[in-house]
């Protein structure tokens, strides 16, 4: 029986049995099969149901609920819009990009009612997000992305530039110059939001089949080793292990992220660092770092640097990786020289999607029936819940202002064959990190810079 408790300190964290609910008795005829109970998956259902509880459903799982990204992310619920602004602008125009990303702003708040209203215990809280300066270059980011808000028509209540001192007022990292601050994000325990989702999702009658694999998912069915579930809407919301769908190959590319949890930490340390506000920050490299201070006073952080495998492979031994695992603990001392030998108690890791143009999407192609959303790259956490809305609206065949949104029915064009893949996506990543050490070495922004920032649409 597979540890699902060793897959993050998220789903270590849960109370009780992780104990799989039953597969798939046999064959089934539904209104509605959705594939996949991470976030995108259960809350389609869950809005779903509510909407009309007459409607036939059933969630297909090939593990349990939670065991993909959603049960094991760096808790950050933020709002970052799924892609450049400036591409979708050049498409649907400025104003609908502003009305996916107020949208997104609106989401925390749904979430956090969900959360309420469901009396799900995700140790959900909104402190917000704060973008660090941690160098004179990301300081110039800060100011260009302060300025690059404000041309959006994002005022001082939407992101804010903090100076060193109001930063050391929230959180004391070693050598902050400043920081860009947002209200719209929350920290938030994604195993327990994506297992209370699951029973709340159950208690509106929705059958939620775990170890039941689709192998196979075609027009109006999905075909599992227990029988067939025909459908006149069948929802992808496989992410990042997609690829292994037959057909499905080059839709996205899985990428790893990998992440650390430290023991609870003393009051000692919370009382040198601050950081009563629980807000999720990162700062401004390319290859990503995400923190955040978990209800249990821990600090989980993560950050990208493993490889892309080739042919999109996963696998269970791509989700440690003790170099990424002694980086991430050198940059806690970093960033807390208070934190002195305070002990990784887990080590874990999982794959984002990363679509061909750096473009989420959530759509439904009437004529086959085929419903999707996702690769959201690293940014699912809230976005998950825009699509379950979205595509309750797509499916019950109602034109809302989320069916309006840029991002509805957008195709990205397939990834490239193999090598051509494992050649570029490494090769993207190695830029990343190389624009990265070019910019603490020199203290300049990099040249490399803009190639980074074109390879990924921003
Ligand atoms: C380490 C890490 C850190 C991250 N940090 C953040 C963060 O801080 N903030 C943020 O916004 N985003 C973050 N993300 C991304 C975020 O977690 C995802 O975007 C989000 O959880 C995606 O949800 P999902 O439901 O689409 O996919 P998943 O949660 O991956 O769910 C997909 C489900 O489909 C199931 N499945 C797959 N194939 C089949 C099949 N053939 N048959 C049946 N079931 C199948 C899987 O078992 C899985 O349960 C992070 C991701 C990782 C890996």
């Amino acid at each position: 029986m597979t540890d699902y408790r060793a897959r993050s300190l998220w789903l270590d964290g849960i109370p009780g049995e992780l104990t799989p609910r039953a597969s798939l008795p046999g064959p089934l005829d539904v209104d509605v099969a959705i594939v996949g109970a991470g976030f995108t998956g259960l809350w389609t259902a869950f809005y779903l149901a509510k909407t009309d509880p007459h409607l036939r459903l059933a969630v297909l799982e090939r593990e349990i609920a939670g065991f993909g990204a959603s049960g094991r992310n760096g808790g950050w619920c933020h709002t970052t819009f799924p892609g450049s602004r400036e591409a979708a602008a050049g498409r649907h125009g400025r104003q609908k990009v502003v009305d996916q990303q107020r949208a997104l702003h609106a989401t925390v708040r749904e979430i956090a009612r969900v959360v309420d209203e469901e009396d799900i215990d995700a140790r959900f809280f909104m402190g917000g997000q704060l973008d660090l300066a941690l160098t004179p270059v990301q300081l110039l980011r800060l100011r260009e992305t302060v300025e690059w808000e404000r041309s959006w028509g994002f005022g001082e209540e939407d992101y804010c530039q903090l100076g060193a001192a109001e930063m050391r007022e929230r959180i004391r990292v070693a050598g902050c110059l400043g920081a860009g601050y947002t209200p719209h994000a929350a920290a938030v325990d994604p195993a327990r939001l994506a297992r209370g989702l699951a029973d709340a999702v159950g208690r509106l009658g929705v059958p939620i089949y775990e170890r039941t694999p689709v192998t196979l998912l075609e027009p109006h069915r999905a075909v599992t080793p227990f029988g067939e579930v025909g459908a006149e809407v069948v929802v992808r919301a496989t992410e990042a292990f997609t690829p292994q769908l037959p057909g499905f190959a080059r839709t996205v590319v899985p990428i790893y992220s990998l992440m650390i949890g430290t023991e609870p930490l003393p009051d000692a340390f919370w009382d040198e660092v601050g950081w009563r506000e629980r807000e999720v920050f990162g700062d401004f490299r390319f290859l990503i770092f995400y923190a955040m201070h978990t209800a249990d006073g821990r600090i989980a952080i993560g950050g990208r640097g493993a490889p892309y495998h080739f042919g999109s492979r996963l696998s269970e031994t791509y989700e440690r990786d003790p170099r990424v695992r002694d980086h991430l603990r050198a940059l806690l001392g970093e960033l807390f020289p208070a934190i002195g030998d305070a002990q990784v108690t887990h080590h874990w890791g999982g794959a984002v999607a990363a679509p061909r143009d750096w473009y989420s999407s959530v759509g439904l192609d009437r004529s086959t029936g085929m419903a999707w959303a996702g690769a959201y790259i690293g940014d699912g956490v809230a976005t998950t819940n825009l699509a379950g809305r979205t595509l309750r609206d797509l499916i019950l065949g109602q034109s809302t202002e989320l069916t309006g949104l840029p991002w509805v029915n957008h195709r990205s064009k397939p990834w490239e064959p193999e090598p051509l893949r494992w050649l570029g996506v490494n090769a993207a990543l190695k830029a990343m990190a190389s624009a990265d050490d070019a910019e603490l070495r020199s203290g300049r922004p990099s040249r490399r810079a803009s190639y980074v920032k074109k390879l990924i649409g921003a």
